[in-house]
C-alpha cells in the first residue's frame, strides 16, 4: 500500500467529523451529593438521631400490600442544610430561604490535601485567594463548596467526628476559619455555602463564629454534603431541596448537582478529538511506513 495525495486528504475528514459523534446525544449528567437517612446516619453527638420506625410492612387481611413507617430526628443531622437563623435572629428560617438562593451555579474549592496533613485544618483567606488565582475570580451570586475529601470516612463516626462518643470536645475534623468568612462577605457576594463534613466551623470551634459572620448575612450553609469528589472544579448546577419547615433552624436536604451540558458536550468533543489525532498519526505513520 502506498501513500497517495489522497491519504491526508481522507484523514483530515476523519479527524473532523468524528468529534460530531459525541456531540450527538450529549447526556447530562447527574450527581448525588446526600447521603441516606438511616439508623447509621451521623447526627452532631448531642441530637436525636434519625430514627424510621416500621408500623406495617405486610399484605393486609383485604389482600393489598401495606408499608408505613414514622420518622423523626433533629434538624441537624445527616445531609442537612443550615438556614441562617441556626446562628443569628430575624434572619431566614428553613421555609423562608427564597428558592433561588438553593438552585445555581456552583464551584467547590479543594482544600483536600490540607486537610489530610491537619485534621483541624481551617479554610484562610489565602486559600481563597490562591484558588482565585487559579480558576479566577469566584463569580457573584455563586453556591461554593469546600472539599475536604472528608466523605471517604462516612458512616464511621470515629473517623469523621473525630469521636464516636457523645463528648463534642473531642470533635475534631477542618471548617472554615472566622477570616475567611469575614474575606467572603466582605469582598465576594456568595448565595450558598456547603462542606463535606459536620459543620462549617471546624470539629474544635467553641463559639462557631464561621456560622455567625456567614449567617448573619443570610448566607444558609450545607453540611454533610456528599460524593464531593465525583464534582468538577467548576461548570455545574446545585440543586439544594430542604425539608419545608415552618420556623425551623434548619432541616434533611435532597442536594444533588448537573453538570454543565456545554461542558459535558465539550469535554466528550475533546476527548474523542485526543482519541482521533492518536488514530490518525497511528494511521498515518503506518501508511508511511508500509
Ligand atoms: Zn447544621
Amino acid at each position: 500500500m502506498k501513500v497517495t495525495m489522497w491519504t491526508p486528504v481522507f484523514c483530515l475528514f476523519v479527524w473532523f467529523w468524528l468529534p460530531l459523534l459525541g456531540k450527538a446525544a450529549p447526556k447530562p449528567e447527574w450527581i448525588e451529593l446526600s447521603y441516606q437517612f438511616n439508623n447509621g446516619t451521623i447526627y452532631w453527638p448531642t441530637s436525636l438521631a434519625f430514627k424510621h420506625i416500621r408500623l406495617s410492612e405486610n399484605f393486609t387481611g383485604a389482600g393489598f400490600y401495606y408499608s408505613a413507617y414514622d420518622i423523626s430526628a433533629a434538624e441537624h443531622g445527616g445531609t442537612h442544610i443550615d438556614s441562617p437563623r441556626h446562628f443569628a435572629a430575624n434572619k431566614w428560617t428553613t421555609d423562608q430561604i427564597p428558592l433561588d438562593r438553593l438552585i445555581g451555579p456552583a464551584i467547590k474549592i479543594d482544600m483536600s490535601s490540607k486537610a489530610a496533613q491537619n485534621r483541624d485544618y481551617q479554610v484562610l483567606p489565602s486559600d481563597l485567594e490562591a484558588w482565585e488565582e487559579k480558576n479566577g475570580k469566584i463569580p457573584d451570586d455563586i453556591i461554593l463548596l469546600l472539599f475536604f475529601d472528608w466523605g471517604k470516612r462516612w458512616p464511621d463516626k470515629l473517623t469523621y467526628l473525630g469521636t464516636d462518643t457523645n463528648d463534642t470536645s473531642l470533635l475534631h475534623f477542618p471548617g472554615i476559619h472566622p477570616n475567611a468568612s469575614r474575606w467572603l462577605v466582605k469582598n465576594r457576594k456568595i448565595k450558598l455555602i456547603g462542606v463535606d463534613t459536620a459543620s462549617i466551623d471546624y470539629g474544635q470551634s467553641t463559639l462557631y463564629e464561621s456560622h455567625q459572620i456567614l449567617y448573619e448575612r443570610n448566607i444558609p450553609g450545607l453540611e454533610n454534603v456528599a460524593h464531593m469528589d465525583k464534582l468538577p472544579i467548576k461548570g455545574f448546577t446545585l440543586y439544594a431541596a430542604p425539608m419545608f419547615i415552618t420556623g425551623g433552624s434548619g432541616g434533611p436536604c435532597r442536594i444533588f448537582a448537573r453538570l454543565d451540558k456545554e461542558d459535558c458536550t465539550v469535554n466528550a468533543a475533546i476527548r474523542l478529538r485526543s482519541v482521533n489525532i492518536f488514530l490518525v498519526t497511528t494511521v498515518f505513520m503506518f501508511l508511511i511506513f508500509l
